[in-house]
């Protein structure tokens, strides 16, 4: 399984819907992962699935217009204040970001890794894309 994509001379950029917060990020990047728990899905009204950088490879312009929520207390969401887009998620224990992927500009480059969280899905679907899932977290952060 692949657990970095690109180098450091990649890059994404990504913004939220309303175009208040922008950003851009420097590689390698984690493929995609999906993550189907109960904050994830309340959060944004099905699962989500983000991408991860190095925290100092990541440039944010608008930063004031993020709001912060900690679901846990372990990492930090950070959402559009203005449009309520999720933007990015950062653990406490490690200097990463994780960068939602629909936030990303096309074409991302970036595949769908696989899925974490999976006993804590929805009732109304299936994970049956081929990639790997998990019930609970992957070992790879
Ligand atoms: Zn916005
Ligand atoms: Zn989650």
């Amino acid at each position: 399984m692949k657990t970095e994509i690109g180098s450091s001379s990649d890059v994404i950029t990504g913004r939220c819907a309303c175009g208040a917060v922008t950003y851009s990020a420097n590689g390698p990047f984690r493929p995609f992962v999906a993550c189907h728990c109960d904050s994830c899905r309340r959060q944004s009204s099905h699962f989500v699935a983000a991408t991860r950088v190095a925290g100092d490879c990541l440039t944010i312009n608008g930063e004031e217009n993020l709001k912060d929520w900690r679901a846990t207390d372990d990492a930090t969401r950070r959402f559009c204040g203005m449009c309520g887009s999720l933007m990015f998620w950062a653990p406490d224990s490690k200097p990463t970001v994780s960068i939602f992927a629909g936030s990303v500009d096309k074409p991302t480059g970036i595949p769908l890794g696989w899925h974490i969280m999976a006993s804590e899905k929805g009732d109304y679907y299936e994970i049956d894309d081929g990639t790997p899932v998990y019930p609970n977290g992957s070992g790879i952060a």
